[in-house]
């Protein structure tokens, strides 16, 4: 049981809507460090901080150990001053994605699939996020200004999945996200919805009886994408979350970056995925780090990555092995980075 310091206490975590969570959200390293008892001088890198301020929601925070300045979780979330460096290889927008873009907002990289940024915001700041200098200023966040995007889903039959990105689209409030559902559930040719959210993660009761019960309706396969990195980000409320999205029919999948000093080892990445599957939940990917500016102190690299894989292939049955892939620009899918 972590003890937190007052007012960040963990039944406060474990109580209010999920927009209350999202307000009471820390997002200064002073509050974070008093709230995790974290040594006073703590080096922060300050660039980074004032271009992607810290943003952390308490039922996350709740489950880090206080004190430990090596705890995984407070690691994707702590702006460190590596952040500030910057090498040659790591750029702003090493994905191309503004020549994958078909409205604003809306991406095609891949055959019959496409992605929908729905929103800029997000309920936690990754500091490893391969967004974090993406331009949402131009992002379409309104069923009005999605009107073009949707308009272009459905004049394209050859599109039989969208994928709901951001940001993070369980940011958007139910009335927003369920109108905007409904429209693309009205697409004929529209057979799977996809997420992909750290929300379930971040803040379980964005669950919402709401959300839920409009899922169940849908004709089309939800699929469920959550973004867990670490074992120790599961607590019994996460599991509770994925158990109602799996009661109302939703595939669960988790993607994971590989990042240095969070989970690198065997034992972390073999001990993730077995938690994922108590909570019914199928490893799908293990991202190579996209080299997003700021981000080169999280960088692995891809022979210990391959030895990793190999390590987790010998341990666990196939399907808790995520297939190890890296993002290419301009490739027709996410580029198998095993061997
Ligand atoms: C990663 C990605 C997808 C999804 O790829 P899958 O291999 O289907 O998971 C789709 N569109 C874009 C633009 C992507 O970056
Ligand atoms: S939730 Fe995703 S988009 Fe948001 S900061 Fe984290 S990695 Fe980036």
């Amino acid at each position: 049981m972590t003890i937190l310091t007052d007012p960040f206490d963990s039944v406060r975590a474990a109580s209010g809507t999920w927009l209350q969570q999202m307000k009471w959200a820390i997002r200064d390293v002073q509050t974070l460090r008093q709230s995790l008892n974290l040594p006073e001088n703590l080096a922060i890198g300050a660039r980074a901080v004032q271009d992607f301020p810290v943003f952390v929601p308490l039922p996350f925070l709740s489950r880090m150990k206080p004190g430990d300045i090596g705890d995984p979780l407070l690691r994707q979330i702590l702006p460190v001053p590596a952040e500030d460096a910057s090498p040659e290889h790591f750029s702003i927008d090493p994905l191309k994605e503004n020549s994958a873009t078909l409205t604003p907002g809306l991406l095609q990289k891949y055959r019959g699939r496409v992605l929908l940024v729905t929103t800029g915001a997000c309920a936690v700041h990754c500091r490893y996020c391969f967004r974090r200098h993406f331009d949402y200023a131009q992002a379409p966040s309104s069923l009005t200004q999605w009107l073009p995007a949707l308009e272009r889903i459905a004049s394209d039959d050859s599109i039989e999945e969208v994928i709901l990105s951001g940001g993070d689209p369980l940011t958007l409030v139910d009335a927003t996200l369920i109108s905007l559902l409904e429209r693309i559930a009205a697409i004929p040719h529209i057979s799977r919805i996809r997420f992909h959210s750290r929300l379930p993660i971040m803040i379980p009761q964005r669950i919402t009886p709401a959300l839920l019960d409009f899922l169940g309706t849908l004709d089309q396969q939800i699929f469920m994408v959550i973004h867990a990195n670490h074992a120790n980000e599961f607590d019994t409320y996460v599991d509770e979350a994925l158990k109602q999205l799996k009661h109302v029919g939703a595939t669960l999948l988790n993607q994971t970056v590989l990042l240095r000093g969070i989970n690198d080892s065997p034992e972390t990445l073999i001990e993730l995925s077995k938690r994922l599957l108590k909570s019914n939940v199928l490893p799908y990917y293990l991202h190579q780090l996209d080299p997003i500016t700021g981000t080169s102190h999280f960088e692995v690299s891809r022979a210990r990555g391959q030895e990793l894989v190999a390590a987790m292939r010998e341990n666990l049955p196939g399907y808790a092995v995520p297939r190890y892939v890296k993002e290419l620009a301009g490739e027709a899918s996410k580029t198998i980075w095993e061997n």
